[in-house]
């Protein structure tokens, strides 16, 4: 596996939050929910097959970090359509079911 600690470039400027969900929001206006529903898709897919290419070595770790960041930005448009208060309100609902779980798991661990 390469090394992925090393930033892509330098010479790009970080992109501020506030211009992040302009852009977000502006994706959607410009091509729509129908669109962007089927990128997302498209990208799921070629998350899968990075992560399969990976899996059988003719990939890379990079090139499955590019996907997961192809996916999470089409899930942000996504949690803008659809609602991104709620998501995060499901997303805490879900971290906090896992750790339970993960307290239960790993002390039931320990005892076995
Ligand atoms: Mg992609």
């Amino acid at each position: 596996m390469e090394n992925n600690d090393k930033p892509l470039s330098t010479d790009l400027p970080k992109i501020s939050e506030k211009e992040f969900d302009e852009v977000i929001k502006l994706a959607i206006k410009t091509y729509g929910k129908e669109a962007q529903t089927q990128m997302l898709f498209e990208e799921m897919a070629e998350l899968q097959n990075a992560l399969c290419k990976l899996a059988r070595n003719r990939g890379t770790a990079d090139q499955v970090c590019e996907e997961i960041a192809d996916v999470m930005i089409m899930c942000l448009q996504m949690a803008q359509i659809y609602g991104s208060k709620r998501v995060e309100q499901w997303a805490n609902r879900k971290m906090l079911r896992l750790k339970d779980r993960l307290k239960h798991d790993t002390s039931t661990e320990a005892q076995g």
